[in-house]
């Protein structure tokens, strides 16, 4: 078939229009009494091709898209600079400090894109002390919080008007949705939960490290012939860089064309959970309570020992199941990952599914009453012992140790 990415086959079309009703990427119309296809938004995704019940569509996954930045092309090493109520995330400068090696690396520049409303535009130079060469601000009223349409669709206008080299966002809830949107369109690749990063000087490509099946080895990534070379990267793998009153940098304030701010959705109102000990994404110390707690409030426990640590209170699924704790606490596959200084792993048996979300934690304490709990292979320090014993004892002894 030529060199054509997807034809429709005009013998076998019955024009009954179901392709045109699955792609989800609006790449298929009517046009002059025929299905037309557009190769612009087309993906190769293949829902047109499920649905159609006459094989009337011929797809050749072999022929591929190129990437909207061509290889030769791309320049500059960008952070997506994620805002909360105008207050840009810890991660970010922790990035950005990752993204100065990489920009000396391949001698190009560090840029951050700034999303959000007026209050950011202060941020632009907060950027800039750490780190930042240029700052490209893109301020409406209208991206005050996080939307998945309009902040993909301005990513996408940004990477194909500057063409970046690599570009880098926090695996947080937001970059997790965010990044893959923003790759697929610019048809090129996305290594998602970075923990290491570096630049083959040589070949000028990213290596891009994370864990891969639940943790028993680490997969170097790299994306040869697509730019951007994208990466989402944990929390507190890369370390911040102190600010520098006296850096200078460029912000470039970007006009964007109106139909970019439209969104599917609507946002209603954006509900803060109210935390009583820290966000295990950020802390250095998790103390994480499992099904070994047995009732709701058994966990305060778990929260006296946090509160006395100044840490984080996580959980397995199985006390998010039993409504003991909300979601936003739970780790593992389906809940967050984790890496902090010091995680206490309490009444938790160590399923894979637990451990993918905490096993490169510094140091791991596992409290288990079973001496054949399968998380004491995963832990530094093992206690065999009632929780109901020695975590009251813990937090005694750790209240009289810091004088609280
Ligand atoms: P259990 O496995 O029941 O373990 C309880 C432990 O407490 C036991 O080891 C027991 O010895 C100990 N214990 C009991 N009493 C005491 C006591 N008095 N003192 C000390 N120790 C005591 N799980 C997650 O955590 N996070 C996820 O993101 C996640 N995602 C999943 C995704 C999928 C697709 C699936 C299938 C499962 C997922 N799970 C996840 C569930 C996971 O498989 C386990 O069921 C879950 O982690 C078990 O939680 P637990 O260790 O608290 O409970």
């Amino acid at each position: 078939m030529a060199k054509e990415k997807i034809r429709i086959l005009k013998d076998k079309c019955t024009l009954c229009k179901l392709c045109i009703k699955a792609c989800p990427h609006d790449a298929l119309s009517m046009v002059e009494g025929k299905i037309s296809i557009d190769i612009n938004k087309c993906t190769l995704c293949c829902s047109c091709l499920s649905v159609c019940k006459f094989q009337a569509i011929e797809i050749n996954q072999k022929a591929g898209f190129s990437s909207i930045v061509k290889v030769d092309e791309a320049r500059g090493v960008w952070v997506f600079a994620e805002q909360k109520k105008g207050i840009i995330q810890p991660v970010v400068f922790e990035l950005l400090s990752k993204a100065r090696e990489l920009a000396f690396d391949c001698q190009s520049e560090v840029c951050c894109v700034l999303l959000g409303d007026k209050s950011i535009k202060s941020q632009a130079q907060v950027l800039i002390k750490k780190g930042a060469d240029k700052v490209i601000l893109v301020e409406n009223e209208k991206l005050e919080d996080y939307q998945d349409d309009s902040y993909s669709n301005i990513l996408e206008y940004l990477i194909r008007k500057y063409k970046p080299e690599i570009v880098l966002c926090g695996a947080t809830s937001i970059g997790r949705s965010l990044m893959p949107r923003v790759a697929v369109r610019a048809r090129t690749g996305l290594t998602a939960d970075c923990t290491a990063l570096a630049m083959d000087k040589k070949e000028k490509l990213l290596l891009q490290t994370r864990p891969a099946f639940g943790g028993n080895i680490m997969a170097t990534i790299i994306c040869p012939d697509h730019r951007p070379q994208m990466a989402t990267v944990r929390h507190k793998v890369m370390k911040e860089l102190l600010s520098e009153d006296n850096r200078h940098g460029q912000v470039i304030e970007e006009e964007i064309p109106d139909k970019l701010l439209k969104n599917r959705t609507i946002l209603r109102e954006v509900i803060e959970e109210v935390e009583s000990t820290q966000n295990i994404a950020e802390a250095d110390i998790i103390i994480s309570g499992g099904r070994g707690l047995q009732k709701k409030e058994n966990f305060k426990l778990i929260e006296d020992l946090a509160k006395t640590l100044n840490a984080a209170v996580g959980a397995s699924r199985a006390a998010v199941d039993s409504d003991w704790i909300s979601y936003s606490h739970q780790v593992g596959q389906t809940g967050r990952t984790v890496c902090p200084k010091i995680y206490f792993a309490i009444g938790i048996s160590g399923q894979i599914q637990h451990l993918i979300g905490m096993q490169s934690s510094k140091i791991i304490i596992a409290i288990n009453k079973d001496p054949h709990a399968p998380i004491f292979k995963s832990a530094t320090y093992s206690i065999v012992a009632d929780l109901f014993d020695i975590v009251p004892a813990l937090t005694a002894e750790f209240k009289k140790v810091l004088n609280k």
